[in-house]
Parts: structure tokens; sequence; C-alpha cells
């Protein structure tokens, strides 16, 4: 499904990527309940004109099949609903990101470096990623929350 209203920190403050998702079609499956960016397209603000876009894709853990396979089944569906309908020049780099530690990653939609529920934590993701190279999760590296701020929230539900 196609993105109705953005996030009103994304627009004001990264009007330049939000003109790239919004005419690129960008679209999100229902599941995902926000989306959040980081890295040069994102407040970093350092982008080349090719520079792809980092995304995370946030669902909710419990909307994912505790079974591995279908989890992974699930996951790449939801990859799919933002890959197959992007007409955009320049490439997403996408990750799906859900919360393993019951903390409903607050920490991530308020920015917080340390996990909000779980003080002390930094690494309360876990992420699904899809690329040429790789399928699947993440365990032990990529997790932390503070390796993708500064981030801006750019969706949600
Ligand atoms: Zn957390």
């Amino acid at each position: 499904m196609k993105i109705k209203k953005y996030h009103g920190d994304f627009t004001n403050g990264l009007p330049h990527t939000y003109e790239i998702l919004q005419s690129g079609g960008f679209c999100v499956h229902p599941a995902v309940k926000s989306v959040a960016i980081y890295g040069s397209r994102g407040l970093e603000k350092i982008p080349r004109f090719d520079s792809d876009v980092n995304l995370w894709l946030v669902v909710d853990t419990k909307t994912i099949p505790r079974d591995e396979k279908k989890a992974m089944q699930f996951l790449d569906e939801v990859l799919d609903e933002t890959e197959k309908n992007w007409k955009g020049q320049n490439p997403l780099d996408l990750f799906v990101v859900f919360d393993v530690a019951s903390c409903n990653l607050r920490c991530l939609e308020k920015g917080f470096r340390r996990c909000s529920t779980n003080p002390g934590m930094t690494n309360c993701l876990g992420i699904y990623r899809r690329s040429a190279l790789f399928r699947g999760f993440l365990n032990n590296e990529g997790c932390d929350i503070s390796q993708a701020l500064p981030f801006c929230t750019v969706y949600l539900a």
C-alpha cells in the first residue's frame, strides 16, 4: 500500500528524500508499523546523487510466524511489497526490523541510544536482510540501535 501521510519530522527535515520516496511510489506492506531512515539520505545529509536510501521497515514481532521458514517467507513478502512497487531512480537499501526484547521498539521511535525498556541494552533489534549475497536474520551484527543513529521517522502507521 502506498503511504498517504509521511511523518512531519521527515517531510520537514528531509524534503529532498521525501520527494524521492514520494515520486518513486514508495509502498509498504500492511504489517509495517513504522519506517525509519538513516545514513546519507537521512539526517547525515551527505548524499551523492546516486546514493541509495537506507530504510528500516519495522514490523510487529507478534505478526512474524514462529517457524523460521515461514517467518522468512513472511518477511520476504514484506520486502516484496516495497521492492516490486518501487519506481525510483535511487536504490532502496531495506532492513526489516522487529523487537526481540519486548520493548516494542519505543526506543527506536523516540531516537534513544539505549533501549528504553531494558536499561543498558542497545541490541534490542531483530533484523531480517535480503540482498544479492545474503538472505536471513542478522543475529550478532547490525542489531545495535545506536548504529543507525541519527535516524528519522519516515512513517508511523
Ligand atoms: Zn528497545
